[in-house]
């Protein structure tokens, strides 16, 4: 039994006197003081790792006025303020030990449009590809671009300046910035905007905070010009973190203090709010990739297909391609990145050309090709060929490979790791080819290796060295190589941070800005934070402050790493292997990836913020010494032993009462995960989320009693085949108000599905049956055309018609379908945690299959949720003697057969639409392809529909404490597409998904098989 965990960390009672402060003041947003809270948020994507004192969620600029002046009482002078908003910062800006202010959640309003003027006003924490997802109907986007623009906040890319692709063109955010309202450490709300300099001197003239903070700022800008000009480079990506250059125009004439805070990281002020400009989007692109045959080649033609007139040009090295090659983008990539027969391509230029009208596309286009065709025929500059897209689709998803690059990388074998610390070096470009030679023969003379990526285009490359940072000396190195690259960077006149800000990294800015320079910089922020209480230790401290810098030798993740045992970090290597960068996050209404974080828009709700729990957890059992391994397989060899029933009893009554036990916060966790695996396809590092969940639910239940309704979910496939005997009886019982009552209230469950009537037997009437002695007497020959259905327990005893369906379109097809006898998948049993039971349950079935895959025949599912579960749970709790039987999904079969043209029906004008079940389609990313191939072949078309999650994912939905986000998570994604798709249109793959359908919508689609049986002629 494991013990009950109590974390050290207890908090001071001025922290709390805070909070019950904030409440009685009438803050509107949302306090968390948990320890898995505050976690949530105690790592970004950098190396390090902080534990804030709490986490403020505010709604309103007033709750950030009631933060800070709340803050002014003497009673709370030592709290210290970090905002924070998608927490991507790969330096740990973001992270501190006192009170983490996260504006991503509750302040996400789009304000003021205006179309004429070309701007847009928007709170702090709205997301930058949900800002761009409103300007596109009206044709704008908002320029600058990240990486991370699928859950990077506008308030995050103001306060580090962000910038990426086509930055040559479009600039940086700051030169998007119209106007800033921020809230300062005092409650003053500070407005910017640029305007005359008589105006600033007016202000300065003020006897109050504002006055204060101009009057410096004009001092230090004017006094050091000429210094702050010879010192800030001349490029692209100038500096970041106050910007003295860019707060005058070059004529003195005007001056804008918004300036100086984008790039101030959060140690000036909260940004509440920004008045952006916007860009009209071009109304012609293409995409040329340019191929070459080595990644210095790539990077020494770049500065040519700059000057050939491009808009943008990316590079990634072969490494980043070949971990894009193992992954689920690949599918959406590859045909626009073939392999040049006869060659390899170990370097990619991605050239991008946007045009106001045709012909200007054309002139470029076709003056580069030219020349591209010239160097291919011979055999210059290592181009070794290229290919060229004007599909608006195929160049977003060969982007999104690009944005995904971090990721890639991450996902790279064995305890090292790519890490940021020297991620975004920018050198003026016509350098860069040598920096990058320069800055590889160090990276070898560590013996470290590295995937490489960037924005050739503006001089800035994106390298991740690899290293282990749970060992000690690493992070000694670590420290050894950013000193050496911050010298080769200075010595190619250029920056150590070009795009990302400093961060952890702030200690180096005395030594770049000298003296002078970097005392100015601490006036300032002695101007508008005397005390040091906003974000401290990033960019600089105080004038005349005493605290510190933080450094690169602050507190690393790796250190509460290493406490955990190795053998357990590499059994549990799926959380242990989340490098936090977020995009788990991703706030895409129609994405599978994640539902329970965008619904709850609640960190630990996410697969990042239950790796991080279920780390901590792992690290603070192994302090108490249990072995974690050992009490697993005690469970699954003997159980959890009815003697403990006692204990458990008594523990959970304990826990009834309010103990205090860590493992209930990671099991709140837990319990808010759908089990619907999209993290396990779509996160690049590929963690696995229902995977260790599963163990630990067995682990938190070998101390706390279950509830009824997890015996009553595990045990559904032993259940339903029995319940199906009577299923008239058991339905008329299900409708009963009283028994609907009862189950809600004793067991948590509604919304029951009713089972099959005709059940799957009667509408069977004794075809199909399955005899092995048969099939084992038959001749190769006559068992050609045989297939076996496996039957799954939704389908069968829920939705028997499909099952029919599937055999009869077989039967009609030319085959000779048999059905399987039906046996228990287990699925049900791993959700819950029952890992042992689920054990047993796939041995039986794997023994099963593997005794027919001697026949050699097609084993199909129906439900691809169920299907997946032979190919990935078992090998996990099987290994070896799992076998090596194969059962595919229904469409990975019919895909490969002939199809007769079907009947086309008046009432099927309009194209179907697929709505595919998101297990499905992150687990196969094939899935919509295939069913598009399957119906095209059939003649009939067949559009795809790009949804998220329908809120039902198994039983989730039907749980009580679901419920709300059940539906919510139907409205998100799926309601707007059915209210526009006739039901009739409608194909649907998932059971899950189309049961959600007929309990909101009250008539159920149908699977895409069914359909085609119906056109069959
Ligand atoms: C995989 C990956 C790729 C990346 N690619 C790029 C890229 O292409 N280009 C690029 O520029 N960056 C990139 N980054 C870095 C990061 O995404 C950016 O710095 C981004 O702008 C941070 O936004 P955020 O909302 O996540 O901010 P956070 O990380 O939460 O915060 C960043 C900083 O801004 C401050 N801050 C946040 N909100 C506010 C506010 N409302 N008021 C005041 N201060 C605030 C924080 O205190 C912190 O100092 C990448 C990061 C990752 C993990
Ligand atoms: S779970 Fe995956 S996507 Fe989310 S932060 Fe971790 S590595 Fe990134
Ligand atoms: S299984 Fe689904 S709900 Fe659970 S963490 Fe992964 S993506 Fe989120």
């Amino acid at each position: 039994m494991i013990p009950k965990l109590t974390p050290e960390h207890t908090l001071p009672a001025c922290v709390l006197a805070f909070r019950d402060a904030l409440v009685a003041a009438g803050f509107s947003g949302d306090i968390e003081t948990s320890y898995a809270a505050r976690l949530a948020v105690a790592t970004d994507n950098s190396v390090y790792q902080a534990l804030p004192q709490a986490v403020l969620l505010p709604k309103t600029l007033s709750d950030l006025q009631t933060i800070t002046t709340l803050g002014q009482s003497p009673a709370f002078s030592g709290l210290k303020f970090s905002p924070r908003g998608g927490g991507t910062g790969t330096n740990g800006q973001a992270l501190t030990e006192h009170l983490v202010v996260d504006v991503s959640r509750h302040m996400r309003q789009i304000l003021e449009f205006n179309a004429e003027e070309r701007w847009v006003r928007v709170e702090a924490g709205v997301i930058k590809d949900q800002l761009n997802a409103f300007l596109k109907p009206h044709g704008f986007f908002f320029a600058p671009d990240l990486s991370t623009s699928n859950r990077a906040t506008i308030g995050g890319m103001i306060s580090t300046d962000a910038s990426g692709q086509g930055s040559l063109v479009y600039g940086k955010t700051s030169d998007h910035v119209l106007a800033l309202k921020s809230v300062l450490v005092d409650g003053t709300v500070l407005d910017t905007a640029p305007m005359p300099r008589s105006q600033a001197e007016t202000l300065a003239a003020e006897p109050n905070r504002i006055g204060a903070i101009y009057r410096q700022v004009l001092q230090s800008t004017l006094d050091h010009r000429e210094q702050i000009k010879a010192k800030f480079p001349r490029l692209n990506r100038f500096l970041t973190g106050y910007d003295l250059e860019h707060v005058w125009n070059e004529q003195l004439s005007e001056f804008d203090l918004g300036r100086v805070i984008t790039g101030a990281e959060g140690s000036l002020g909260f940004v509440v709010e920004a008045k952006l400009n916007i860009t009209p989007i071009a109304p012609f692109k293409c995409l040329i990739n340019v191929k070459y045959d080595s990644f210095e080649s790539a990077l020494r033609n770049a500065p040519f297909l700059v000057a050939a007139r491009a808009t943008s040009v990316e590079t990634v090295d072969s490494k980043v391609l070949d971990l894009a090659r193992n992954d689920i983008i690949w599918h959406q990539v590859k045909s626009y990145i073939e392999d040049v027969p006869g060659k390899t391509m170990y370097g990619l230029n991605m050239v991008e050309y946007n045009a106001e009208d045709e012909a200007e596309m054309q002139d470029k286009v076709q003056t580069l090709e030219q020349r591209l065709q010239q160097a291919v025929a011979n055999g210059e500059s290592g181009i070794i060929g290229y290919q060229l897209t004007y599909d608006l689709n195929g160049i977003s998803q060969i982007y999104a490979m690009r944005k995904k690059a971090v990721g890639l990388l991450g996902n790279a074998k064995g305890a090292q790791k790519p890490v940021p610390f020297t991620e975004d070096t920018a050198v003026p470009p016509e350098n860069l080819a040598d920096f990058i030679m320069e800055f590889r023969a160090l990276l070898d003379s560590h013996q470290l290796t590295y995937g490489m990526f960037g924005h050739v285009d503006a001089g800035v490359l994106h390298v991740r060295p690899a290293l282990d940072m749970t060992d000690p000396a690493q992070e000694v190195l670590l420290r050894q190589v950013s000193d050496q690259v911050v010298a080769l960077t200075a010595k190619y006149g250029g920056l150590m941070w070009g795009e990302h800000g400093k961060g952890y990294r702030s200690e180096y800015g005395p030594a770049f800005f000298g003296d002078t320079l970097f005392n100015e910089l601490r006036k300032i922020k002695a101007a508008f934070d005397p005390d040091n209480r906003m974000n401290p230790g990033k960019i600089c401290t105080p004038w005349q402050n005493n605290d510190k810098l933080v450094s690169v030798d602050g507190v690393k993740r790796g250190y509460f790493d290493r406490q955990i045992p190795l053998t357990v970090r590499q059994s549990f290597d799926s959380a242990a292997n989340c490098n936090g960068n977020g995009l788990c996050f991703n706030y895409e209404e129609n994405s599978p990836m994640c539902p329970s974080s965008k619904i709850t828009k609640d960190r630990q709700h996410s697969p990042k913020g239950r790796a991080g729990l279920m780390r901590e957890w792992l690290r603070l059992m192994s302090k108490q010494g249990v072995d974690v391994l050992a009490q697993e397989q005690q469970l699954l060899e003997r159980g959890a032993g009815i003697g403990k029933l006692w204990q458990k009893a008594r523990n959970s009554w304990r826990k009834q009462r309010g103990e205090q036990d860590f493992s209930h916060e990671v099991m709140a966790a837990m319990e808010g995960c759908l089990a619907c695996k999209a993290c396990a396809g779509q996160c690049p590092i590929k963690v696995d989320v229902p995977s260790f969940r599963s163990r630990f639910l067995q682990l938190y239940h070998s101390r706390y009693l279950r509830p009824l309704k997890d015996y009553v979910v595990a045990g559904i496939e032993q259940t339903a085949p029995m319940l199906a005997k009577f299923p008239t009886l058991v339905n008329g019982g299900l409708k009963l108000t009283p028994t609907k009552f009862l189950l809600e209230k004793t067991v948590g469950y509604v919304d029951s599905p009713l089972l099959s009537v005709p059940t799957l037997a009667q509408q069977l009437d004794g075809q199909y049956t399955f005899d092995l002695a048969k099939l084992q007497a038959m001749s190769a020959a006559e068992r050609q055309n045989v297939v076996l259905l496996v039957q799954d327990p939704f389908t069968s005893f829920y939705e028997a018609e499909l099952v029919a369906d599937a055999l009869a379109l077989m039967q009609k097809l030319g085959f000779k379908p048999m059905l399987l006898p039906f046996l228990p998948n287990g699925k049900p049993q791993h959700v819950k945690g029952f890992l042992r039971e689920f054990a047993k349950t796939a041995s039986t079935a794997a023994q099963f299959f593997n005794q027919l895959s001697a026949l050699d025949l097609p084993l199909l599912g129906l439900d691809a949720s169920l299907v997946l579960v032979y190919r990935d749970e078992y090998v996990k709790a099987l290994g070896e003697l799992r076998g090596d039987f194969t059962v595919q999904v229904f469409h990975e079969w019919l895909v490969q057969q002939k199809l007769p043209a079907m009947k086309q029906l008046a009432e099927h004008t309009n194209p179907f639409k697929l709505f595919a079940h998101c297990t499905e389609k992150t687990a196969l990313p094939t899935t919509e392809k295939n069913w598009q191939q399957i119906y095209s072949a059939a003649g009939l078309k067949l559009d795809v529909v790009a949804v998220g999650c329908c809120g039902m994912a198994g039983t989730y939905g039907h749980e009580v404490q679901n419920q709300a986000n059940s539906r919510a998570l139907y409205d998100l994604s799926w309601q707007q597409h059915v209210e526009q798709t006739s039901i009739s249109n409608m194909l649907v793959t998932g059971f899950s998904c189309r049961s959600q359908v007929k309990r909101y919508e009250g008539s159920k689609p149908l699977h895409p098989l069914q359909q085609l049986l119906r056109l069959l002629p």
